[in-house]
């Protein structure tokens, strides 16, 4: 414990000395500043047109986009074509016929020598427009409400912004970016690798990739670990006979203690593994099983006196590498293969997000980053847990590029909830951190 009654005696006098040194030298700006005169020039022209941002924020929001309202998609993608084209950016859409879902914007301006840099966003939200929740307002000076203002309309707002702050610094030559707002990131379109391949694409030609969503909204963290997000499904058949008839060698252990005995082999042998979860969310089991795996629903049919010929059960699994995914999916099918007598059963998986792999290359562009929030006087930025780090886009570009970090748009919070709201302060102090840590990876990069 503290001895509270030291400092509290020796506190007054540090205080008045401080409000005595601070009154002598005027000059000094409230918080020690590490910024050279084009780091100023993009705080002045980011603080000069904070309103414009916040405006322009208030109407991507009332356009409705949900994932499933194409020409809502559509419509919040074409409020970015004049400005992004109006810096000089090659703007496209990529049709989203082939997977299902509206498409993607993409704005890219390449300037060869320089690092490329893919700054990602969404167009979409979880609210289609038969949801209640369909328009901004403001709760008090500094808090809106609005579907989808802090996931993610605010963080395609901080990039465009950024790219304008760059432009007005005069240094938007010496990097090449390469927007991409996808249409589909709350309820991605299939086969997801059509869906992700405009994407993929962008990343193979890019060195870092920056995602602005809004992560936990905490200013004071960014992601640079995401967990991957992919389904399995147990299928187990047992041999039906009288209940009097179990565990006899022609009958067996039946369906539902066949698949019991697996997932405590799950349990057993994988729970200990670091940042990997796998969550049966469904079962059924009896004599006969329907289960329609789109509705997230089924039902069963069993007697107590009748051996359980039937068992499925539905789960998630998440994990922090490929090499983790691969393990997992290994071991379990080791236990899978184990079989009780008279029974058998398969595990499939289905395609899912990958991780953003915990690489050196996303803790050293946090530092950057970290180190431009501290000059600016915001303080430190840590990484987040990945356990408490959702799939996202920023996935897809794990292995194509050197260095990756999601989690810096808009902050806000009850995001996918009718309660969602964003922290509006956040919004140009979100892009004077992104405008100067790509003025820097302009410069530094690949140091
Ligand atoms: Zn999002």
């Amino acid at each position: 414990m503290k001895d509270h009654s030291a400092s509290s005696r020796i506190f007054p006098l540090v205080a008045g000395l401080a409000v005595l040194i601070v009154g002598l030298i005027p000059a000094l700006p409230a918080v020690a500043r590490q910024l050279n005169d084009i780091e100023e020039v993009i705080i002045d022209y980011v603080d000069g047109n904070a309103e414009r941002a916040l405006d322009f924020l208030e109407a991507t929001v009332n356009v409705n986009s949900g994932s499933l309202n194409f020409d809502g998609v559509r419509a919040v993608g074409r409020m970015y074509e004049e400005p992004f084209a109006a810096l000089g950016f090659e703007t496209s859409w990529v049709d989203g016929a082939a997977f299902g879902r509206a498409g993607h914007f993409v704005a890219r301006r390449i300037r060869p020598g320089t690092p490329t840099v893919l700054l990602i966003g969404h167009l979409d939200t979880v609210f289609e427009p038969d949801s209640p929740f369909q328009t901004f307002e403001m709760v008090n000076d500094s808090v809106a409400s609005g579907p989808g203002i802090a996931d993610m309309k605010g963080g395609n707002v901080i990039i465009l912004e950024s790219a304008r702050a760059l432009d007005a610094a005069g240094v938007l030559d010496d990097i090449s970016l390469i927007v991409v707002m996808t249409g589909d990131e709350e309820r991605s379109g299939r086969p997801l690798d059509l869906a992700r391949k405009a994407l993929v694409d962008a990343a193979i030609e890019s060195d870092i990739a920056i995602g602005f969503e809004n992560g936990d909204g905490d200013p004071g963290t960014a992601v640079v670990a995401r967990r991957s997000s992919s389904s399995w499904q147990l299928t187990v058949t047992g041999t039906p006979a009288h209940s009097s008839q179990v565990f006899t060698d022609r009958v067996g252990a039946g369906a539902i203690y066949e698949a019991a005995r697996i997932l405590t082999g799950f349990y057993e042998q994988l729970r200990h593994e670091e940042n990997l979860t796998f969550n049966p969310g469904l079962i059924l089991g009896g004599t006969d099983v329907e289960y329609d795996q789109s509705q997230a629903r089924g039902s069963t049919f069993g007697k107590n006196n009748v051996v359980a010929e039937h068992a499925t059960v539905s789960g998630d699994l998440r994990a922090i590498s490929p090499a983790q995914i691969e393990l997992a999916k290994s071991v379990m099918q080791q236990v899978v293969a184990d079989h009780l007598p008279q029974t058998h059963a398969e595990l499939t998986f289905s395609d899912g997000y990958p991780p953003l792999a915990p690489l050196d290359g996303n803790y050293k562009l946090l530092d950057q980053f970290s180190a431009v929030s501290e000059d600016l006087g915001f303080g430190p930025v840590a990484p987040v847990n990945p356990r408490n780090a959702g799939a996202a886009d920023i996935a897809f570009v794990s292995g194509h590029v050197a260095m990756a970090m999601d989690g810096i748009g808009l902050g806000g919070a009850d995001d996918h909830t009718v309660n969602e709201t964003g922290h509006l302060w956040t919004l140009p102090m979100q892009t004077k951190r992104a405008a100067i840590l790509l003025y820097r990876l302009s410069r530094d990069y690949p140091n």
